[in-house]
């Protein structure tokens, strides 16, 4: 049998997993990710558990290559191009996971590997039209997939929704050193800050008793009928679907994929995403289709295996 190795690379650990040519998960393993030395452990301990995962495979087994995703830009030839959870600046990492494991790599960005996984084995599954993928978590990241190719761009920005200025009056800054990215309201910190603007307005909240704020939290007590939270679902959900009515007319995908921690919300907010997407989108996309993500965690390394497999001859 002939396998793919794919791999998320992530500041707190390493998802990896082998995987065949038809995509079906074979074995898995998590590697704690060391950032101390400039990251330089990373790649040597990701290596060990491919080299383990190897073991564990019929003789004979043949390895094609191996996908690997990273939190940061990935240029055109393949560099990455800084990751600072990793401690990592520019860097060849490609070409030094290649020379400890034998077999070809191939980088990607970890956004652009998720939307890619849930294309090829998740959630928009068979979606030959196009899907663009939003992920909201402690940052917002977003990517577009046409006919199973990642639309990376000319910088490696391609889909970056979260960087989307939304609001040019914003006083505050993002972490990207601009003001009123897109980023700043619908991610788990800008939820939390339009749900402490709403208590100051709602001093019944059942918010004003929770020790610390999450996205959980939030919809938990919508759901309860609490004001302020029902509010800073709505607002959130509003500025969101507009965002997203703006990805539209850009490039009009088959399928809006909705991913990350706050996917949490579920119907109750993608509900409301798509009522505030409808109110402004132009109309020949009125009735794009919204998804739930459904890989979690294991969805970038699907994404980095099946991107390795396009570049595979034979595969
Ligand atoms: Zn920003």
């Amino acid at each position: 049998m002939e396998y793919i190795f794919g791999a998320d690379v992530g500041g707190s650990s390493t998802k990896l997993g082998v995987f065949d040519r038809e995509g079906k998960l074979i074995a898995e393993r998590t590697v704690p990710t060391v950032t101390s030395g400039g990251g330089e452990r990373i790649i040597p301990d990701i290596a060990r558990a491919v080299k383990s995962l190897s073991g564990e495979l019929e003789p004979g087994a043949k390895i094609l290559g191996m996908g690997m995703a990273v939190p940061g830009p990935v240029e055109a030839g393949g560099m990455v191009n800084g990751c600072v959870n990793l401690g990592w600046g520019r860097k060849d990492a490609a070409g030094e996971m290649a020379v400890l494991t034998d077999f070809p790599v191939f980088l990607l960005n970890d956004a652009n590997a998720a939307a890619l996984g849930e294309v090829w084995q998740g959630a928009a599954r068979n979606c030959g039209g196009g899907a663009f993928m939003v992920t909201l978590g402690t940052g917002v990241g977003g990517a577009f997939i046409f006919g199973e190719q990642v639309v990376n761009g000319a910088n490696g920005a391609g889909g970056e929704i979260g960087h989307m200025t939304v609001n040019p009056r914003e006083i505050e800054q993002c972490t990207c050193g601009r003001r009123g990215c897109l980023e700043q309201y619908v991610s788990t910190r800008g939820m939390v800050r339009t749900a402490k603007e709403q208590m100051g307005l709602h001093p019944e909240s059942t918010l004003l008793s929770c020790d610390e704020l999450s996205g959980k939290i939030i919809f938990e007590q919508a759901l309860a009928g609490d004001e302020a939270a029902i509010k800073t679902v709505r607002l959130t959900a509003d500025i969101l679907g507009q965002a997203l009515a703006c990805a539209a007319a850009i490039c009009d995908p088959e399928v809006f994929i909705i991913g990350g921690g706050l996917s949490g919300g579920g119907d109750y907010y993608l509900e409301q995403i798509v009522e505030s997407y409808r109110r402004s989108v132009m109309y020949p996309c009125r009735e794009t289709k919204f998804v739930i993500a459904s890989l979690g965690h294991q969805a970038g390394m699907y994404g980095a295996a099946r991107f390795a497999m396009g570049f595979l001859k034979g595969v």
